[in-house]
């Protein structure tokens, strides 16, 4: 694989930029900051969520959700992934709303960790609690 570097980017116009980001791609916005790609992140969580899925099967979640190359596709399609999974109640009296995260394969659907979930898509966590949605906490 080619290392890209900064250097190797002409500056995007503001069209380029968020078409680019949608599709996961590195951009340089106007000022000249660099914007790297967007890569899986995927961390071994203690559950072993990785161990399921095929190496090709994570290499194409990856690929289509970057290939939904709008904010609200992507988010329309983060939210259909988060199942309400009711709610449990904390030592402390407090109940917390706890939500499940599905991958859809051809094969099967796996329910993962949020962890998984999130460093599979390249998405931070904040990206799943967006203003607007019905899993906010
Ligand atoms: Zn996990």
């Amino acid at each position: 694989m080619v290392k890209i570097t900064k250097s190797f980017y002409i500056k995007h116009t503001r069209f380029e930029q968020q078409y680019r980001n949608f599709l996961g791609l590195p951009y340089v916005n106007s000022r000249g900051t660099f914007y790297p790609a967007r890569v899986q992140n995927i961390a071994d969580c203690s559950c072993n969520c990785r161990k399921i899925f095929q190496r090709d099967e994570i290499r194409a979640v990856f690929e289509n959700f970057n290939r939904l190359a709008n904010h609200t596709a992507q988010n329309v399609y983060l939210q259909g992934c988060v199942e309400n999974a009711g709610a449990e109640n904390l030592s402390n009296g407090a109940t917390r709303r706890v939500f499940r995260y599905k991958i859809s394969l051809s094969r099967a659907s796996i329910y993962v960790c949020q962890k998984f979930f999130c460093g599979l898509h390249g998405v931070t966590r904040s990206r799943l609690r967006k203003k607007g949605t019905t899993y906010c906490d």
